[in-house]
């Protein structure tokens, strides 16, 4: 049998957290005990945000952790070639149109719609998308697109999920609701999700399922609050024809107010707990492992 494959795979766009050693920990040790692998992924597309200094930090932080993991490290930044790729596929299936609103015009439309009886948001609390790009004619989507106006690639929801059979995946974790065991993927919580823009061949989104498939991930353990994500996750190993890793999503480590920790919020970072004093041992133990 192949071994199991796990991956921790954090964005170089501020320093780890307590929030982040705890992923790291759950990933390294869940793949030490089933005598599997452990990865690093840089997740580094968003280059307005993320910085060399952070992803020196994730190596240092993590080493000092006691962590040691396969590679060489996947960075996403060399790969874009892979995300265009999936977004060709889908295109090719008709799946993906372009929209061209500007925030503010859709802050416009979910403003009117929640005055007309409401609008519905995603599971992260942003407006589902308004509009109707849906239905420009091929004519006008090429000659936007060509004329340098912004947009932005989303995915026909209703479209895709007439393609896949109704989808499932394993949670041997938890959701926020507790949920586990087999689960129901319901991606339409999502809308038609963007999933490129002109300007980045790719999302977080497509992204990560492609690097979990290319790496060979068995195993994709997070925090819980990507647990939704999941099941646009499994719709586009569906619509790709990709292997579906087990699903594991923890706990999160919340703050005093009971907010998910932030990477703005320096007291928590490890090189502050770190230069504190605090030994890999203190981390170990203040996130709730022994
Ligand atoms: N890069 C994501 C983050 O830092 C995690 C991606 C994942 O585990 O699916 O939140």
């Amino acid at each position: 049998m192949s071994p199991a494959v796990f991956r921790f795979a954090p964005s170089p766009n501020g320093y780890l957290h307590l929030g982040h050693a705890l992923s790291a920990l759950i990933n390294f040790d869940m793949a030490g005990a089933s005598s599997g692998q452990f990865l690093l992924r840089i997740e580094d597309i968003d280059r307005t945000r993320c910085r060399p200094r952070f992803e020196q930090a994730i190596y240092e932080d993590l080493e000092w952790l006691g962590l040691t993991w396969e590679q060489p490290v996947r960075r996403q930044s060399a790969h874009f070639d892979d995300y265009r790729a999936a977004l060709a596929r889908l295109d090719g299936l008709g799946l993906l149109y372009p929209s061209f609103e500007s925030r503010g015009e859709i802050a416009r439309m979910v403003a009117e719609r929640d005055a007309q009886g409401g609008w519905p948001r995603d599971p992260d609390g942003a407006p589902l998308y308004p509009g109707n790009a849906h239905s420009l004619s091929v004519k006008e989507r090429a000659a936007r697109m060509q004329s340098g106006a912004r947009f932005a690639l989303r995915l026909d929801m209703k479209a895709a999920l007439a393609r896949v059979e109704s989808l499932s995946f394993t949670e041997t974790g938890a959701g926020p609701s507790g949920e586990t065991g087999t689960l129901v993927a319901q991606p339409q919580v999502w809308g038609d999700v963007m999933l490129a823009r002109r300007e980045l061949p790719t999302s977080y989104h497509l992204s990560v399922v492609i690097d979990d498939a290319v790496q060979g991930v068995t195993h994709v353990v997070r925090g819980r609050d990507l647990f939704f994500a999941t099941g646009v996750h499994r719709l586009l190993q569906a619509l790709l024809g990709l292997r579906e890793p087990i699903y594991h999503h923890h706990r999160l480590i919340l703050d005093e107010q009971g907010r998910k920790l932030s990477k703005s919020t320096a007291a928590t970072s490890l090189r502050a707990l770190r230069k504190d004093g605090a030994t890999p041992a203190d981390i170990r133990s203040m996130v709730g492992l022994t």
